[in-house]
């Protein structure tokens, strides 16, 4: 049978073509010089208007298409409308540029003279089309997909007689209701319906004709033209609407819902928690359709040329014979690796390996291909940078480098800082896994370990993570729908689907475990329950599954460190030697070699110290020394002392607390071997520390043998409104000089006994919420009188710096006069924030989530410096800051020191070093590094533009 001999034609010249030609730079607005806005670029029979840099014009899967073209790969043609139209179709009320038709139909025009068909046609060969989103960066099955458009009551009859099959012909139309009812016409799932209402039909159908579920390739042309009818009618019932008939027509309304896509629900869920910005908006991608659904000499089949899971050089992926490349993707039927092509298809695989190494050879990068394979012929439909898990990341760019594809430097860039601490994720406690039972297994299709409450539906589970429960999300198969119970569970279990489909894809690009394909799992929806193995398991009840292994185990089992964590922090010898934790000291090695800035920590404690310093910390830019008091016995000195009268009283409560601390930064300073630490003196409003229930303060007033009114009317004076505004930070040191005198003397103290045991200790005296120098000067009086008290009695010498936080906008904005004293500045980037932007850290989830989604704030800036606001305040202290101290030492401890983007903003500002909680230490490391490679990038960049420029 022959589908379309001019489609073989395609392929063959495509293939022939080999080396690229450079693409000639055609802007949108070069074009537009020439003869208006162009708004469509086409490709095909080895020529392109556009090149994969045009991603912002083309969006991704354009630009690639146009490249691939360029490099000689069977492409079938088709074009882009650009992204310039979604911008358009938004700015004037969901309507198109008066050009856009006439340009598309000479699109249409140039597919059907590169195909030899012709698009609406009634006899012959009609030109079938596939409508396809395209954002600038992939957003896997987010947006929507319109397969064999161009199909109606008549061409189906033309592409039955042509190609002399008509279960083919009937096949595709049906699938084209189903996608185009379901997408552009709106027929989907409603409130309480668990199925599609396309695949209820069918599922009925075919219940009524043959009394199981049998697979959609088994069905007959009169059982599709049936239900072709159905779906029709459906239509009709849902929508009111008759299905529409014409080609342009359903053209138009395809390419609108693709615009009208960007806006949905699920697209703008993904986009805001992968910050892609709104604005950006989508391309359409109109293609000649090839058809893997002929018969069993074709097929489709996705594929990344390598493993996205856990890194290793196999060609991975699947594939069907006699389906498209929905059925794929869509976990429907279960695929074939696609390694098996090689005995059903030998010649056409060893095509596809020939695409693989031209591909990475070409982009330079791991790559995630589609590809339909039509009566023996090899298409290629979409190439794109694959997602990956961190792990894969990291053994990519390892591999890479070494096969000299990529420099080392590229290599670092390839690792998302965001995503590194993934690598850190927990595994299965190898004791308790061994006594845990196996009930099932599946497809690993995301590492790592997940232990939690089973939910059968998205909502639910969300609901019961909000509440605090570890959740698995268990489906038969996961649809976009299902995002938000994804990003809430800890790990994804799926009965149906490959390790491409949508939950398999989605999971490893969250870093969430998943196993997906695991057929054993028997889900009642209605029932709310799962069988496995003959045992019953209801919601709430708890599950284990393992995404390296594919593993699904009853009950839960306790998580281990991952062998990165157990090689560095528990010197594990095993965990040393295995691959990745070489390949994650290498890419620490290569950050250390790039960085300019260097990565603190915060921590208070001896333990957070050692572990920090592990992860390559090297120092403290925080240390809170009220989380000193937390422990023990030590909240009742501490608040003794807040209770006490007199200064005598407070002074006796307060020789109570310093051998505590000073045992404590005795701890620290050996811990840091010489590297600096930041102490931070008494911060927080004393009230905190004071019992507030009745019981608590009776009990107190037992222990320190006063009345508990006494008490009461003490938490009655300290309470405030708005304690973070309040009596807090230096002011509490300017009222109470005495406890800044013990907090100086028990650093001073544990750095004396430190040179002792042959440590030095190198603190750094750090006086919180200094608005005014006066402020700072007041205790930096006490701090140098108390060193000069130690000295002289323990006739030691010792060194300390004396600093303060930039945290409130006063301190920013006076930050010349501050740095006559202080020696050094760290950013307090939570206050700052919250007095910056006059909303509460601690109350400001109330309203944010809306602020966010409504882009008043692109991010929450808590977690991601406000660059223009609060990033100006630190601009300003910078500059002022060095006007008068022009050495001085500058640095960030809130919590955005560990944002990956935060810290490539420090970079950019000049601190010398970022600090962050232990456990964030690498992926400060990694963000510090890329941000001194992209700059380096930048400047040999503008270094060379300039250059070629004099040539010319
Ligand atoms: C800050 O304000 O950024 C800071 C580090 O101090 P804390 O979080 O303890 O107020
Ligand atoms: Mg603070």
């Amino acid at each position: 049978m022959a589908v379309n001999t001019k489609a073989k034609k395609v392929a063959k010249t495509a293939t022939k073509k080999v080396a690229a030609k450079p693409a000639a730079k055609k802007t949108a607005s070069s074009a537009r010089a020439a003869k208006g806005p162009k708004y469509v670029y086409t490709w095909g029979a080895g020529k392109a208007d556009g090149d994969g840099t045009m991603k912002p014009l083309l969006g991704g899967k354009g630009a690639n298409l146009a490249e691939m073209t360029r490099i000689g790969l069977p492409v079938p043609p088709g074009f882009t409308v650009t992204t310039e139209v979604c911008t358009y179709y938004y700015a004037n009320k969901r309507t198109y540029p008066a050009t856009l038709q006439a340009q598309m139909e000479a699109g249409v025009a140039n597919m059907e003279k590169i195909m030899g068909t012709k698009f609406g046609a009634t006899s012959g060969m009609p030109l079938l089309v596939a409508v396809r989103s395209g954002a600038r960066d992939s957003m896997p099955g987010m947006m929507d997909t319109i397969l064999n458009l161009g199909l109606n009551d008549q061409t189906v009859v033309a592409l039955e007689n042509t190609t002399n099959n008509p279960r083919f012909a009937w096949d595709c139309y049906r699938r084209f209701i189903q996608m185009y009812g379901d997408v552009v016409l709106g027929v989907q799932k409603r409130e309480g319906e668990d199925h599609e209402p396309f695949e209820t039909v069918i599922h009925a159908f075919k219940h009524e004709r043959y009394h199981e579920d049998i697979e959609d390739s088994k069905l007959t042309a009169d059982d599709q033209k049936e239900l072709v009818k159905r779906f029709k009618d459906l239509v009709k019932e849902r929508t009111g609407k008759v299905f529409p008939n014409d080609p342009w027509d359903q053209l138009r309304g395809a390419a609108g819902a693709v615009f009208g896509s960007w806006m949905n629900d699920r697209a703008i869920v993904y986009r805001r928690k992968y910050n892609i910005p709104s604005e950006w908006g989508t391309a359409v991608n109109v293609q000649a359709m090839v058809f893997g659904n002929t018969g069993e000499n074709s097929g489709s089949g996705v594929a990344f040329t390598r493993n996205p899971a856990n890194g290793t050089n196999e060609f991975y992926g699947e594939f069907l014979v006699n389906a498209q490349g929905e059925d794929v993707v869509a976990g429907v039927r279960t695929p074939e690796p696609v390694i098996k092509l090689k005995d059903v298809m030998p010649k056409s695989y060893a095509e596809l390996l020939q695409v693989r190494k031209t591909l990475e050879k070409h982009f330079k990068d791991v790559q995630d291909i589609e590809f339909t394979i039509q009566e023996g012929k090899l298409f290629m439909l979409q190439t794109r940078n694959g997602k990956r898990t961190a792990a894969a990341a990291l053994k990519f760019s390892i591999d890479m480098v070494k096969e000299k594809l990529i420099d080392w430097q590229t290599a670092v860039l390839r690792n998302p800082a965001d995503q590194l601490e993934q690598l850190l994720a927990p595994i299965f406690d190898l004791a308790e896994v061994k006594k845990a039972k196996v009930i099932a297994t599946g497809l690993p299709a995301g590492p790592g370990a997940a232990t939690g409450r089973i939910y059968f539906n998205a909502d639910r589970a969300v609901v019961a993570a909000e509440k605090g429960e570890k959740v698995l999300l268990v489906r038969v198969e996961t649809s976009p729908e299902d995002l938000r119970g994804m990003i809430a569970a800890e790990g994804i279990l799926t009965a149906r689907g490959g390790v491409s489909s949508h939950a398999a894809l989605v999971a490893r690009q969250m870093g969430k475990v998943c196993v997906c394909g695991a057929a054993a799992v028997a889900i009642d929806y209605d029932k709310k329950t799962a069988t496995i193995a003959g045992q019953t398991f209801g919601e709430g009840d708890y599950l284990s599954i393992d995404g390296t292994s594919g593993t699904v185990y009853a009950g839960q089992i306790k998580t281990a460190p991952s062998e990165i964590i157990a090689g560095l922090l528990d010197g594990d010898k095993a965990a040393q030697a295995t691959e990745k934790f070489k390949s994650y000291a290498q890419l620490m090695k290569w950050c250390q070699q790039a960085t300019r800035m260097s990565v603190r920590t915060n921590a208070d404690t001896p333990e957070q110290t050692r572990n920090a310093i592990a992860f390559g910390a090297v120092g403290i830019g925080l240390t809170r020394t009220e989380h000193m008091f937390f422990e023990g016995d030590r909240i009742d000195a501490m608040r003794e002392m807040i209770l006490a009268e007199t200064v005598e009283a407070r002074k006796a409560a307060l020789a109570k607390l310093l051998p505590f601390q000073r045992s404590d930064f005795l701890g620290i300073f050996k811990e840091l071997k010489g590297y600096p630490a930041t102490i931070r003196f008494l911060d927080p409003p004393l009230h905190e520390f004071l019992p507030h229930t009745k019981e608590q303060q009776m009990d107190l007033a037992r222990k320190l043998g006063i009345a508990v009114e006494k008490i009461m009317a003490r938490v009655h004076e300290l309470h405030e409104f708005n304690p973070m505004l309040g009596f807090r930070g230096c002011r509490l040191g300017i009222r109470y000089p005495e406890i800044t005198e013990m907090q100086a003397r028990a650093v001073f103290e544990a750095a004396v006994e430190a040179k002792k045991a042959g440590v030095k200790a190198n603190p750094e005296i750090m006086i919180p919420l200094v608005g005014f120098k006066k402020e700072l000067d007041l205790q930096v009086e006490i701090v140098h009188a108390t060193a000069k008290a130690v000295q002289s009695e323990t006739k030691t010498k010792f060194s300390y710096a004396v600093g303060t936080m930039i945290e409130v906008p006063r301190g920013a904005l006076t930050a010349d006069e501050i740095a006559k004293t202080a020696e050094f500045f760290s950013f307090g980037t939570n206050d700052l924030t919250q007095t910056t932007l006059g909303m509460s850290r601690d109350d400001s989830g109330s309203f944010l989530p809306p602020y966010t989604e409504a882009e008043i704030v692109k991010k929450n800036p808590f977690a991601t410096i406000d660059q223009t606001g609060v990033g100006q305040l630190m601009e300003i202290a910078i500059a002022k800051g060095r006007s008068t101290r022009p050495d001085i030492k500058l640095g960030i401890c809130g919590e955005h020191g560990g944002d990956p983007d935060s810290v490539k903003f420090c970079h950019k500002a000049g601190l010398a070093y970022v600090s962050c909680s232990p456990y964030r230490v690498p992926v400060a490391r990694l963000a510090a590094a890329q941000a001194a490679i992209e700059e380096a990038r930048k400047a040999a960049a503008s270094k060379a533009a300039p250059a070629k420029g004099k040539k010319k």
